[in-house]
This record gives C-alpha cells, sequence and structure tokens, in this order.
C-alpha cells in the first residue's frame, strides 16, 4: 500500500480540500475583533467532524488510506487556520490575562517537537475547554465588554500553538523529518481487520525509484493474528536543503 495511492480516497480528499479552501476563503480579509476572529476559527475547525465523517463512512479512519487523508486534511486545516489567526486584529492581551491564562492551560499536553495535525488540533481543543472554564469561573467576565483582552491573549496563544507546525510544513528541510517521524504516528494509530490495534514495525528500508523518487516502505506485523503489510511512504523532500 501506497500513501495516497487510492484513487476513490484522494477523490474524497481532494473534495474535502476544496471544501475546506473553500470555507477559508469565505472570511474577511481581516477581522475587527477577537471575538469574531474565534468565531470564525471554530467554524473552520468544525469542518473536521465533517471530513471525518464522510472518510469514516466511507473508508475506515483506522486504515491506512484513511489515516493518510485524516493528516492530509488535518494539515490543510491548520495552515487555513493559522493563515485566519494571521488575519486578527492588532488588540493585544495584557499581562495580567496572558499570566491568567498560561496558568489556566500550564498542564496542556506538550506537542511533539514534529507533530502531526491531529496532535495540534486536540491541544487547540483542550485549549478552548480550558478558556471556557477561565470564562465560566471568572464571574466578572460575563460582561462582554470586558472579555475582549482575555479573548486576545486567547488568540495570541493559538497562534503559537499552531505556528510552529505549519511553518515545519512548509520548510522542506524540518517537512522532511516531520515526514519521517509521522511514518510511525501512522502505524501507531493503524488498525487490523481481526479488531488489533498493535502493528509493530518489522523492517524499514529507504528505496529509490526509477526517477530517483525516495520511498520509505516500512513492513508492519499485527500483533494480533499476525498479518503483514508493505506500507509505503514518498519521501518528496528527502535531500532538500532549503530551510525557507
Ligand atoms: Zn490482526
Amino acid at each position: 500500500m501506497r500513501a495516497g495511492s487510492n484513487a476513490d480516497v484522494q477523490r474524497l480528499l481532494d473534495s474535502e480540500l476544496a471544501n475546506v479552501r473553500r470555507v477559508s476563503g469565505g472570511f474577511p480579509r481581516s477581522f475587527k475583533t477577537p471575538r469574531e476572529t474565534i468565531a470564525a476559527l471554530l467554524s473552520l475547525l468544525a469542518l473536521r467532524q465533517r471530513y471525518f465523517a464522510l472518510l469514516g463512512e466511507h473508508f475506515s479512519v483506522f486504515s491506512f488510506d484513511g489515516i493518510v487523508a485524516m493528516d492530509r486534511l488535518d494539515e490543510a486545516l491548520l495552515v487555513d487556520a493559522s493563515e485566519l489567526l494571521g488575519r486578527r486584529p492588532s488588540s493585544a492581551g495584557n499581562e495580567a490575562t496572558e499570566r491568567a491564562l498560561g496558568e489556566a492551560m500550564e498542564d496542556l499536553p506538550v506537542v511533539r517537537e514534529h507533530p502531526v495535525g491531529y496532535e495540534v488540533l486536540f491541544l487547540i481543543r483542550r485549549m478552548f475547554e480550558a478558556f471556557d472554564e477561565v470564562l465560566e469561573f471568572r464571574t466578572e467576565l460575563e460582561d462582554e465588554g470586558l472579555r475582549e483582552p482575555w479573548e486576545a491573549a486567547f488568540l495570541d496563544r493559538l497562534a503559537l500553538a499552531i505556528a510552529k507546525f505549519v511553518t515545519d510544513r512548509k520548510t522542506p528541510v524540518a517537512r522532511h523529518f516531520s515526514d519521517v517521524q509521522r511514518e510511525h504516528l501512522v502505524v501507531e494509530r493503524l488498525h487490523c481487520r481481526c479488531g488489533e490495534a498493535k502493528f509493530s514495525v518489522t523492517h524499514q528500508s529507504l528505496m529509490t525509484e526509477a526517477g530517483g523518487a525516495m520511498v520509505d516502505r516500512l513492513e508492519v506485523r499485527c500483533a494480533g493474528c499476525g498479518a503483514s503489510h508493505s506500507l509505503e511512504f514518498p519521501l518528496p523532500f528527502i535531500g532538500d536543503l532549503t530551510v525557507a
């Protein structure tokens, strides 16, 4: 099996990628308030439920093709979320709100250095939950007018959480390393037809194809039934030392 080689998955992927772009394209070029920015971000992130359901309906989201397609969509969603956040108003949080949000979110999971998109999306969801709790417990924030510096500080934190991932995916050197790292994160999420969700990598080899393209091939075996698969990951950025 090769990542991106299933034509049916690719068709669904292309149409959902186009949908993400269409929704992103409908947002204003600049947002007037932090609240407006947050609302737009939430409606963008809500697209994940749609493509997750669509992929799951036609293919398993725990199959190789399904996982690879979800990662592609998550990445596109995060790139657009990052651009959306770049259009937030310049109104800033203040020291007090930044510190309080820092404390409210200090227990959140640390994103791996080269994460896949779902880890960043999971972190963002936890950040929203923590932010909702802050709003709930600070009764003075029932007055919507007082929320703006909090919302601004929250947007700054969200932008930071996404920036590292997006920058890495746009930088060939970093992208190559995160491509290799994510291969194992794909295997981690893979479920076997027997129901088991534990594949181990039994062999890994780097192949050069006719034409010079490089492909990483992972042989994996299910711990439950012993079924083995060969998973191929194209590495288009190998040897590209461009850093920007
Ligand atoms: Zn199995």
